[in-house]
């Protein structure tokens, strides 16, 4: 039987970064990871780099392209003639970097010496594994001290619409598309709506969401979600809100979709229906019955604020465990066990995981938003800038957002900061750091930001909470 210091089952960004970390402090490692690409063929990375966070960010880049040649380079005096989109093509370059970086994957295991495993695992009990071979041939049981299981998540379903793969397909389907659908129906108005809605709507799909709850982004800060709606509706997603689907049936050119809101029951004609509706813990193949794992009242694999499972030696991370389901999530998880099992004390500082969504403009948070604090009758300021106040962004043609800094009122530390803004991706980790190293508002105030940069938009929004900020005019 072949044993090893660690087994990861799963190589996602839970699973591979905490594989190569293990390796680097020493540990034997075997990567267990059962996701397979159209061919057939095993492709490390999991849902993030082969069908999440990669995928849909390369849609997002070329269909950008795509809407600034169309309307947005007359103004800098840029003339383009017929502007055409090449759906196959920009599919084809998606597809080219997934597999240039699943196989950097491939390449970074064999470096750290991580053995890769194409299989599904399930636990034996104690901390064996079995593995059933993707290629097909004898189950082989692994034999190890310690077990991570980072099996990650999978698209929820709805029951009245069932996937297809065709006319009703999910988030990995919708990435996928080989022409541009005339008319597109998403169920959900979450992230993975709001970025792909965003890729067809550019590309010239007229797109409709279907949102059961009556609030918008509920996790984001009410003011931020507000100015998200309308910037979102301004653009052209037509966003319905309280809408409850119900059913379909074959339509003209697709499908009708019949819904029901607050004013009784709908219906909607569409080429292709994405579902979007969240996503579930992959726990069903582990066999968690048979060895008693312990999972929490929403099905994922429970554990404590170490990622420790009921069981000894055996561990959870990334969407199979509670929290956001976000890859840099997972691998933050996944260093803290294997440095935690190599002796050191390190902790995931949930209260610091940036979440961003890559519309246009980009909407981006950390820490609490100003309902949180209310809920915790916290006594906080606030400071508020718009974008319209920032040189780089009126210079860049993307003028429309604002950035916001809650603190507290008596330390005046930080306690979330949320913007919609160009580029926000990359101006939240100033963000994150601040909070992380327990900044002030007045941190953020004296700290120099270089001019003109979209990060003066988060200089301001600290000096708006001291009600000073030195480039806005109401
Ligand atoms: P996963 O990435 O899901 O990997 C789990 C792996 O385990 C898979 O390869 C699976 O096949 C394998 N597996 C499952 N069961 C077994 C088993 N029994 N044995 C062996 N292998 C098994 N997050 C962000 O932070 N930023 C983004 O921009 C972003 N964009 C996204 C866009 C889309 C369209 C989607 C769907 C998701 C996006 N996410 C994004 C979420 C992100 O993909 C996940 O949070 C992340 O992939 C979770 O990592 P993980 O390692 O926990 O699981
Ligand atoms: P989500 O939780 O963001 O949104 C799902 C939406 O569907 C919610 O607004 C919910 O109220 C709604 N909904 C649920 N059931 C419904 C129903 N029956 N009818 C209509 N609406 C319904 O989930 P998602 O958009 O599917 O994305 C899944 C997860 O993937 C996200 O939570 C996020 O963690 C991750 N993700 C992250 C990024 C990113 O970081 N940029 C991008 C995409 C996905």
């Amino acid at each position: 039987m072949r044993a090893f210091d660690l087994i990861v089952l799963g190589a996602g960004p839970g699973g591979y970064i905490t594989a190569i970390r293990a390796a680097q402090l020493g540990m034997s490692v075997a990567s267990v990871d059962n996701n397979l690409d159209a061919a057939g063929k095993p492709t490390l990375g999991g849902t993030c780099l082969n069908v999440g966070c990669i995928p849909s960010k390369a849609l997002l880049e070329s269909s950008e392209h795509f809407a600034r040649c169309r309307h947005g380079l007359s103004e800098h005096g840029i003339g383009t003639g017929t502007v055409a989109m090449n759906v196959p093509a920009m599919i084809a370059r998606k597809n080219k970097i997934v597999r240039g970086l699943a196989a950097g994957v491939a390449t970074l295991f064999a470096q750290n010496k991580v053995v890769a495993i194409s299989g599904t695992g399930r636990l034996l009990g104690g901390t064996r594994v079995e593995i059933t071979p993707s290629a097909g041939g004898q189950p082989e049981t692994l034999e190890s001290k310690n077990i991570v299981i980072a099996t990650g998540s999978s698209p929820r379903d709805i029951d009245a619409l069932p996937v297809d793969g065709r006319t009703i397909v999910d988030s990995a389907g919708a990435l996928d598309f080989d022409a541009v659908p005339e008319k597109l129906g998403i169920v959900g108005a979450g992230v993975i709506a709001l970025e792909l809605g965003s890729v067809w709507r550019r590309l010239g799909s007229k797109v409709v969401l279907l949102e059961a709850m009556d609030t918008f982004l509920a996790g984001a800060d009410d003011q931020i979600a507000l100015a998200a709606l309308r910037e979102m509706t301004r653009q052209g997603l037509d966003i319905r809100l309280g809408a409850r689907v119900t059913g379909s049936k074959p339509g003209r050119d697709g499908i009708e979709v019949s819904y029901e809101n607050g004013t009784g029951r709908q219906t909607l004609e569409v080429a292709k229906l994405v579902i979007a509706v969240g996503r579930k813990p992959n726990t069903s193949a582990l066999g968690v019955n048979e060895v008693g794992l312990l999972l929490d009242e929403r099905g994922c694999v429970h554990v404590d604020d170490y990622c420790r499972t009921n069981l000894p030696h055996i561990y959870a991370i990334g969407d199979v465990v509670r929290g956001p389901m976000l890859a840099h999530k997972a691998s933050e998880e996944g260093i803290m066990v294997v440095e935690r099992i190599a002796g050191q004390e390190t902790r995931v500082n949930y209260d610091t995981i940036p979440w961003v969504i890559y519309t246009s403009p980009e909407i981006a948070w950390v820490g609490k938003s100003e309902r949180q604090l209310r809920a915790q009758a916290r006594d906080y300021k606030v400071g508020v800038f718009p974008v319209s106040g920032n040189g780089r962004a009126w210079a860049m043609g993307a003028s429309v957002g604002l950035t916001k800094i809650l603190a507290d009122k008596r330390s005046d530390r930080i306690l979330g900061i949320h913007m919609m803004a160009p580029m926000a991706s990359e101006v939240i980790a100033e963000a994150v750091l601040a909070m992380e190293l327990g900044a002030s508002a007045e941190d953020l105030q004296r700290t120099i930001h270089a001019h003109p940069s979209l990060a003066e938009t988060v200089h301001e929004a600290a000096l708006a909470a001291d009600g000073r900020p030195l480039n806005f005019y109401p």
